[in-house]
């Protein structure tokens, strides 16, 4: 039978059972970050994360059903929460002239101020990454997005946006070295995105 990570007769002794349950750590840190953010701002950890998300993607992806997917929720959820922010005043909606249930989410100013305030909530993550040496972080980031992409290819995480699972991302060198070809450049390890702006997800990949 296969040990568990959480035992720690086993984990002290296996390298990969220390690693995820850093992962676990890390990932309760996040948790405990937005819940404090939410409970200062009286809002609830999607709504958060949901206004984050506008500030920072393009209109095609401010959907209810993109939200949705991105999140790993119902329609239904994404709703309740869009309109809880819709009556905050944070958001207003903009409705398709074909189709009048479906529409855009939009940032109001005020949403705008708040998303910008709250996206900082990760801070105390980041400043111990911050004192790492650059080959530490190229190393870990490489590490973390091969993570993610096979996560992604067993379906545990909906939507990707990374380098890997692009249109236009070419792996040469037997996979050592990266190439964008609608950058039409090289990418060092530190230049693989995870969430790209022009991202195109390749035939095959789901
Ligand atoms: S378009 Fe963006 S995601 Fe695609 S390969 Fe280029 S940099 Fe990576």
């Amino acid at each position: 039978m296969k040990k568990s990570p959480f035992d720690l007769s086993y984990q002290n002794i296996d390298l990969d059972s220390k690693i995820v349950a850093s992962l676990e750590r890390i990932s309760q840190a996040f948790r405990v970050l937005l819940w404090n953010e939410s409970k200062e701002l009286t809002m609830s950890p999607i709504q958060i994360q949901i206004l984050i998300f506008l500030l920072n993607h393009s209109e095609e992806k401010r959907k209810v059903s993109y939200l949705a997917e991105e999140f790993n929720l119902t329609k239904a959820t994404i709703s309740d929460s869009i309109k809880a922010l819709q009556n905050k005043k944070l958001i207003r909606k903009t409705f398709e002239i074909e189709d009048s249930r479906s529409y855009t989410i939009h940032l109001t100013a005020n949403g705008r101020r708040m998303a910008e305030q709250t996206s900082l909530f990760t801070q105390q993550i980041q400043s111990p990454i911050e004192k790492m040496k650059f080959t530490d972080k190229e190393n870990l980031l490489s590490s973390l997005l091969g993570i993610i992409h096979s996560l992604n290819k067993s379906g545990i995480i909906n939507i990707q946006r990374m380098c890997f699972t692009c249109h236009f991302y070419n792996n040469i060198d037997k996979g050592n070295e990266h190439y964008c070809e609608l950058l039409n450049a090289k990418l060092a390890n530190n230049q693989l995105r995870l969430d790209c702006e022009e991202h195109i997800l390749a035939l095959g990949v789901e």
